[in-house]
């Protein structure tokens, strides 16, 4: 028996080039792109627009295989954290948040994080798997396909795209995506795709703990807008709490962020051209989680200043979210604006994220899904990094 192919699993030129193999015009993607995307139709019997003959081959060689919600959680906020199964052992999570202006889908892109960050719930649980292409690019076909149309119509009050529940996706869910680098741009390139989501660069934001070889192939395949993880303004400090760190150190880091922003050249992502003026690779934004009493005295804002010198870039201070003997706590609301006044002053756009979801254990860093462990358990690996550091 043949193993059908998921055409979730393909960005649009390598579903034309599915297409081409089974002898079919590669033009019938595009239909094929807007059925499954943007009317939510995964059986080609009702793709009306196809040929018999195309519907009968595609129901023998292909499926469209979308991922199923396990469970939904609302905060009281709004914010809505989606469990999916994406195996027998696995189940992650993806959390939307709903704003006037927008809706920000929170996606994962791995079962755990290998990565080991201190003070992350997803890096405490280990590491199974990279999610496949369908099973990234599903969470977002589940959240535009949750609500019904009027709902989402509701849901714009301020005039922007109404038929779009989900207008900005943020790959901060669980998992580094820039270690599952190949499945994200595909998943990524389906987000910008016209005859999909139709998303602009701008409102993709791929967060990575700062894998420098994978910003540096992003810039050249798929320049969305990027967000460093940093939480520390010295190597002895980051390479605590963030371990990649060891391997891709602060200055290799700043000289990455550098190449990013620097684009002087243009290019074309799925055939859509992009240039210079305008691009999300303007800036970088620095996410800096608020640890007390560890990265949160007015000393490393002062640090922060020059190690980022030379980088265009914005600074997001992200309060502490806690989670069962995180072994942190979160910086009191005075320590941050302190932190965010010194780095204000210096110039430096400044943003305090608002946490969302926190009640349904929603918010950043707090995701841990349902994840078997695969990891050969190392001695000496520090679960905790304790506050005294
Ligand atoms: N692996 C990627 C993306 C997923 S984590 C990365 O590390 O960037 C998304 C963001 O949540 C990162 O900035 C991460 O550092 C932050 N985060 C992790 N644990 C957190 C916590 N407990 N509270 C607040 N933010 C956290
Ligand atoms: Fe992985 Fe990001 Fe969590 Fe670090 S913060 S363990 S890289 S998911």
């Amino acid at each position: 028996m043949t193993v059908k192919t998921n055409l979730l699993d393909l960005d649009r030129l390598q579903l034309a080039e599915f297409l081409k193999e089974i002898g079919e015009s590669s033009f019938r993607a595009q239909q094929l792109f807007k059925w499954i995307h943007q009317r939510g139709i995964v059986d080609f019997n009702l793709m009306t627009d196809l040929s018999r003959s195309l519907r009968a081959k595609l129901s023998e060689l292909a499926t469209i295989r979308v991922p199923a919600f396990e469970r939904e959680s609302r905060s009281d906020d709004g914010t809505l954290k989606w469990l999916f199964p994406v195996d027998n052992a696995n189940s992650v999570e993806s959390v939307f948040i709903p704003e006037k202006s927008r809706g920000t889908l929170c996606v994962s892109s791995q079962a755990g994080c290998a990565l080991e960050c201190a003070f992350c719930a997803t890096g405490r649980e280990g590491f199974n798997r990279n999610l496949k292409v369908s099973e990234i690019i599903g969470q977002l076909w589940l959240a535009q396909n949750r609500f019904p149309e009027a709902e989402r119509m509701g849901a714009r009050l301020d005039g922007s795209d109404p038929s779009r529940a989900v207008s900005n996706v943020v790959l901060m869910g669980m998992g580094e995506p820039l270690t599952n680098y190949e499945n994200v741009v595909h998943a990524v390139r389906i987000m910008l795709d016209d005859f999909a989501y139709g998303l602009s660069r701008r409102r993709v934001t791929v967060s990575t703990s700062g894998i420098v070889p994978n910003i540096d192939r992003l810039r050249e395949d798929c320049p969305v807008s990027l967000a460093v993880s940093l939480h520390a303004p010295n190597d002895d400090l980051r390479s605590q709490i963030v371990p990649i760190n060891k391997k891709y150190p602060i200055a290799d880091l700043m000289e990455a962020c550098k190449r990013y922003t620097d684009c002087s050249q243009g290019g074309a992502i799925s055939g859509v051209k992009w240039q210079r003026r305008g691009s999300p690779r303007d800036f970088v934004t620095f996410e800096y989680i608020m640890l007390a009493g560890i990265n949160d005295r007015a000393e490393h804002a002062r640090e922060l200043i020059t190690a980022t010198r030379g980088v265009s870039c914005k600074f997001n201070l992200i309060p502490f979210n806690p989670f069962n003997e995180s072994g942190f706590d979160r910086s009191s609301e005075k320590v941050v604006i302190r932190f965010q006044k010194i780095l204000i002053d210096a110039g430096l756009v400044t943003t305090v994220r608002r946490t969302r979801g926190d009640d349904i254990a929603g918010a950043c860093g707090q995701l841990a899904g349902q994840v078997k462990d695969r990891r050969t358990p190392r001695s000496g690996r520090s679960r905790v990094v304790s506050a005294s550091l």
